[in-house]
């Protein structure tokens, strides 16, 4: 094994620190995920964007924060 378990964070290598980069990990994953869409309340948003989030359901777009909805 080449890289210690840093998941996405990986790419930073040595730099930035540990604790910054746990956190690159924890908002990283969090985007990626499914997230529940505040119009016909199903699990479809994914992020388009920074900021920008679109339901696969209802189709909508819409602004959020930018890790989260
Ligand atoms: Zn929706």
């Amino acid at each position: 094994m080449k890289t210690k378990k840093v998941g996405s964070a990986g790419r930073f290598g040595a730099r930035y620190g540990r604790k910054v980069r746990q956190r690159v990990i924890d908002i990283e994953v969090k985007q990626r995920q499914w997230h529940k869409c505040p119009y016909c309340l199903k699990s479809r948003v994914r992020r388009l964007a920074v900021g920008i989030w679109k339901c696969k359901s209802c189709d909508s777009e819409f602004t959020g924060r930018a890790y989260e909805v």
